[in-house]
């Protein structure tokens, strides 16, 4: 039996199509499941009793579930959820004066081995299905409306910008990634704009250029090193997509995409990729791509053999950056205690030695 969380929305349509049904009921399914957060068919009032009983015949609504929703001092929120087989990965909420952003996981594991991080140490399992991808979406809002004060009065969503930045890599689980960002920006799902849904890579040149045709939203590169011999031992997949390859396709991206820069991610790790000489290195190689800096300061994970970077080398860091006219940015680690920052998302992963040619 389908699950109703598995369709995009022309897939929906098409679905509903073949049950004999008209477009306006797949819209109708649609935002009763999305926009409503609906999980029974009992409650779609506006569709009749014998299609409702028709529809539980044939179909299901299936969100993964929640085996642990913890708060951290910072009021950063992570859930886990349970995938089956004993996989389990982790959505985090992160709130923000004037917006809140939830980050995704995309797949249960990551094969891309970056050295420095916890999910890429654990291995891979297997995709995200589509239905688990927007059923964080869809849990985390369920969760987060129960505690909204409705100060405001207004009808506004907790959940204002959405990260593919959790567990995984999302362009290596291309169609049920594109699949749930077309969820995102459907106005009868959760109608967010492109320019508030980022997907981050590690640079999978030839899925950018895919994602650039068919979907394009803002993205976010995770560079980590000015130059390929670095880059090729702290990212690997850098051995197959070297950094010359990689501007050029974020160069490409910027032709369609919302935002007028790429943001590139840079993990600070101490004595490795931190020397004033990187940061001029950076200013070279990214000349030709309009683009922001996000300094990520190293989040530790046990096991780990490196350190983060002190913050007056990290500030340092950024003022090369910014003396050169480029944006750049720390990120503040949020949500530490309850190991939700960068980096730190490991969930539970099963079978760890499966891995995937990309
Ligand atoms: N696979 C995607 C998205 C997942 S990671 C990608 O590589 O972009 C999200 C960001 O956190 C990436 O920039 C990643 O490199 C960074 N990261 C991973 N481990 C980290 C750690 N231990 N500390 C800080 N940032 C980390």
């Amino acid at each position: 039996m389908p699950n109703l969380l598995d369709f995009d929305p022309a897939q929906m349509t098409a679905w509903f199509a073949d049950q004999g049904e008209k477009p306006f009921r797949a819209t109708q399914v649609l935002r009763w499941l999305h926009h409503f957060g609906v999980a029974d068919f009992d409650a779609m009032t506006n569709i009749a009793k014998s299609l409702r009983e028709k529809l539980r015949g044939s179909a299901q609504i299936k969100p993964p579930a929640v085996i642990s929703d913890r708060m951290s001092g910072d009021g950063t929120r992570k859930f886990l959820f349970d995938v089956g087989g004993g996989n389990a990965v982790e959505t985090v909420f992160i709130p923000e004066s004037g917006r809140g952003t939830l980050c995704v996981s995309t797949q249960a594991g990551c094969a891309l081995e970056c050295a420095f991080c916890s999910t890429g140490k654990q291995g891979f399992n297997r995709n995200l299905t589509t239905a688990e991808i927007i059923g964080q979406l869809w849990q985390a809002e369920r969760a987060l409306e129960q505690g909204k004060t409705g100060e405001t009065g207004r009808d506004e969503r907790v959940i204002s910008n959405v990260v593919l930045m959790g567990m995984g890599e999302p362009l290596a689980n291309f169609e049920n990634a594109v699949a749930a960002l077309r969820l995102m920006l459907d106005d009868n799902a959760y109608g967010l704009s492109r320019r508030r849904v980022t997907v981050s890579t590690a640079g999978l040149v030839p899925a950018m250029d895919r994602l650039r045709e068919e979907c394009p939203v803002a993205l976010a590169v995770s560079l980590h090193a000015p130059n390929d011999a670095l880059r090729n031992a702290l990212v690997p997949i850098n051995q197959k997509y070297p950094l010359a390859e990689l501007m050029a396709a974020c160069r490409r991206y910027l032709e369609k995409a919302p935002r007028d820069f790429i943001t590139f991610e840079y993990v600070m790790l101490d004595g490795v990729n931190d020397h004033e000489q990187d940061a001029h290195s950076l200013l070279a190689l990214t000349r030709q791509v309009p683009c922001k800096f996000n300094l990520i300061p190293f989040n530790p994970f046990p096991g780990t053999r490196y350190r983060r970077s002190k913050s007056e080398r990290v500030r340092r860091f950024a003022d090369i950056l910014m003396g050169a006219g480029i944006v750049a940015t720390t990120r503040k680690t949020r949500g530490e205690d309850i190991d939700a920052a960068c980096g730190q998302l490991a969930g539970q992963v099963q079978d760890k030695t499966r891995r995937v040619t990309i």
